[in-house]
């Protein structure tokens, strides 16, 4: 098969209209590329950055064939597109990543699955579908987190178990719908790693970043994560190993464990940009949005090498309530009047609290550098 790269001024295809999609279309917008973005809300934030916008459901045939007649390449920004939208497309378009990669993250039982059978570490875990399986389960599992199989995000559709009388009960919770059972794991970090491919098989992985989640949300990124030079390895070799296995083309994120015995485990993937990997905009030679670009468009490949180091620091909608529950808008100029401070918004109109509005990049010649800017402007916006 021929990979004939795809130039700019070319119409490249969106499925979903988020941040992630925003960052994209403006990657792509930035190298000569049009971007048209499917998605049925009219305010999206990948819709008001983009030269076209399909308003309409992922699901709708007229809107999917359109994307697909217009675009010579079409790529996601979340993970759980319909399998059949990404089947119509595939028989008119180059679509990447590919369904089958997809379909493999949707679900975490078939993800922890292929991860062992290509070698990469991952926890202790069972299949919770019934009341036999929490009968058979093995105690060892506990203390546990119950997670559903499929939909789960910023750590909802999980709960904490102690033993099967819990278990039991946080099944119900979650509506007896398909869950895996994973061991509790005395985690000294949480790191991730973006690791992006071509068709043509070249494979990159950015410096690992280290994440600190509030809430179950991520909060604060750190590039390059505080880690050994070995563990850094490690766990780029596996995100590289793990692109390479799946045949896959486009970005993907690893996310792993780092355990006080200093084991690293792989803890789930995302077939697409990652929020931890925001910083590579300002902190990277190319972003993890140039090699998205890149990779549908069967180009080489971006260098990765951090050029300055970052700290970010995500916005959530929580900054525009005041103690008393009234809302307003936050005051950006405290945040500007930081020189090493890049504040990027997503152009939400309605701030709600956990609710992503945008984030800041804080970067510096030293660690210390970006750190001390993020403390700053911590400060100063509360
Ligand atoms: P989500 O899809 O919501 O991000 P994750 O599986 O990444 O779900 O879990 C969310 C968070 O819960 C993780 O970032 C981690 O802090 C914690 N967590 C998840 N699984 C485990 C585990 N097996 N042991 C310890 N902590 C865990
Ligand atoms: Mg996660």
């Amino acid at each position: 098969m021929t990979h004939e790269p795809i130039l700019p001024g070319a119409w490249l295809g969106l499925l979903g209209g988020g941040q992630l999609g925003r960052m994209f279309a403006q990657a792509a917008a930035t190298l000569g590329y049009r971007v048209c973005v499917l998605e049925k809300d009219p305010h999206a934030p990948a819709a008001a950055v983009s030269e076209m916008h399909l308003c309409a459901a992922y699901t709708d045939r007229s809107a999917l064939e359109k994307l697909g007649e217009k675009c010579l390449s079409v790529t996601t920004e979340f993970e759980n597109v319909p399998a059949d939208s990404l089947e119509i497309l595939a028989k008119m378009t180059k679509v990447s990543p590919a369904a089958k990669s997809v379909s493999i993250t949707q679900d975490r039982l078939d993800e922890k699955s292929f991860l062992s059978s290509i070698g990469a570490p991952v926890a202790p875990h069972c299949l919770i579908a019934s009341a036999q399986d929490i009968e058979n389960v093995d105690e060892n599992l506990f203390p546990g987190i119950l997670k559903t199989a499929r939909l789960g995000y910023d750590g909802k559709g999980q709960i904490r178990v102690k033993n099967k009388a819990e278990l039991t009960e946080a099944f119900n919770t979650l509506g007896r719908v398909k869950c895996v059972l994973e061991k509790m794991l005395p985690l000294w970090r949480e790191v991730s790693v973006i690791s992006a491919r071509n068709a043509m098989g070249e494979a990159t992985t950015f410096p690992v970043s280290e994440n600190e989640h509030r809430d179950g949300i991520l909060a604060v990124s750190i590039m390059p994560a505080r880690i050994s030079q070995e563990q850094a390895d490690k766990a780029r070799s596996i995100a590289k190993h793990i692109v390479n296995s799946l045949d896959y083309v486009g970005v993907l994120c690893v996310e792993f464990f780092i355990l006080e015995n200093g084991e690293i485990i792989v803890n789930e993937l995302a077939p697409r940009p990652h929020n931890s990997g925001h910083a590579t905009i300002e902190g990277c030679i190319s972003s993890q949005y140039d090699q998205q670009v890149r990779a549908m468009t069967n180009m080489p490949l971006g260098d990765t090498t951090q050029i300055q180091y970052t700290v970010m620091l995500n916005i959530l909608g929580n900054l525009w309530f005041k103690p008393d529950g009234n809302k307003f808008e936050p005051d950006w100029d405290k945040v500007l009047a930081f020189p090493h401070a890049k504040l990027h918004l997503y152009g939400k109109l309605d701030a709600r609290k956990g609710r992503k509005m945008g984030h800041i990049t804080c970067v510096g010649s030293t660690p210390e550098e970006a750190m001390k800017c993020a403390l700053q402007v911590c400060d100063a916006i509360g």
